[in-house]
């Protein structure tokens, strides 16, 4: 017998995958009981956390954002049917749910579905780069502000809101499945609470930023040079900027938002080194 996975309609597409035999479906059988899915304010109608937990595991072996639709996910329950549940994505996954069952301590509405993709996203990059201990007690205050926040500029007309809030609504509101819909939203996220808590720092006390943590640097400064040695606040481009330790990093300077300022060359050079 050789049951193939053909794309349903989405209702019945994990229905169907929970019915194809292998080490996947069992893997992800066991995710949707992990206890993070408590807090979840819709229920498991149509297995639905398995189809979430499914779209996890995606997100995991791709890296990062990904497609997560049927087609993707059907793909994963073929290509692994020998998957390993002791394999590191099989662990990190684990990781990032066991780490949002930390900070979400009891059910909570804003838990949408999008919202779990793209915070799954978030923790798992927050994981890899960052100091996680820094952020935990935070974390939930911070995102049920980013909900607040989105109220807000969502009750206001389009040409009064945030443009980036106003593109926030679009990339939830359709394809929340797509690739680049939630690299968008995982970005845009993280962004906002690396502004929002400017200490959070990069593990192993690395000294490169990371791409947010310039953008959120740069957009911080106005895009205006902060050292003032030899311009006079001179207006600088993305392409051409600086990201300056204000404590230098060879000094234990740390590389977090709130140690980092836009600097143009001439005064990044006349400073001494690269900051
Ligand atoms: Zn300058």
């Amino acid at each position: 017998m050789f049951l193939r996975l053909q794309n349903g309609t989405s209702l019945k597409a994990q229905e169907k995958r929970n019915a194809y035999p292998g080490r996947m479906r069992d893997f992800v059988k066991e995710l949707s009981k992990h206890a993070f899915f408590g807090k979840v304010p819709f229920l498991n109608s149509r297995y639905t956390y398995d189809h979430i937990a499914a779209q996890m595991v995606c997100l995991e072996l791709a890296g990062g954002p990904s497609n997560v639709k049927d087609a993707d996910l059907n793909r994963i329950y073929e290509n692994y049917k020998d998957f390993d549940q002791k394999s590191p994505e099989a662990k990190s996954v684990i990781r990032v749910l066991n780490t949002l069952n930390e900070i979400f301590k009891e059910k909570t509405p804003e838990l949408e579905r999008y919202n779990v993709i793209s915070l799954y996203c978030v923790v798992a990059e927050l994981l890899k780069q960052y100091v996680v201990e820094d952020i935990k007690a935070s974390f939930f205050n911070w995102f049920i502000e980013f909900e607040r926040e989105r109220h807000i500029q969502e009750a206001k007309p389009s040409d009064d809101a945030i443009p980036e809030w106003v593109t926030y609504k679009e990339k939830i509101s359709h394809s929340t499945d797509a690739e680049e819909s939630i690299r968008w939203r995982m970005e845009f996220m993280l962004r906002n609470l690396l502004e929002k808590y400017p200490d959070i720092r990069l593990k192993d006390n690395q000294r490169d930023f990371t791409h947010l943590q310039r953008l959120a640097i740069f957009r911080r400064d106005g895009g205006i040079c902060q050292l003032r040695i030899k311009c006079d606040g001179a207006k600088l481009t993305w392409d051409d900027w600086h990201c300056d330790h204000i404590k230098p990093w060879s000094k234990g300077g740390k590389t977090t938002v709130e140690n980092g300022q836009a600097s143009c060359s001439a005064c990044n050079t006349s400073k001494g080194g690269e900051g």
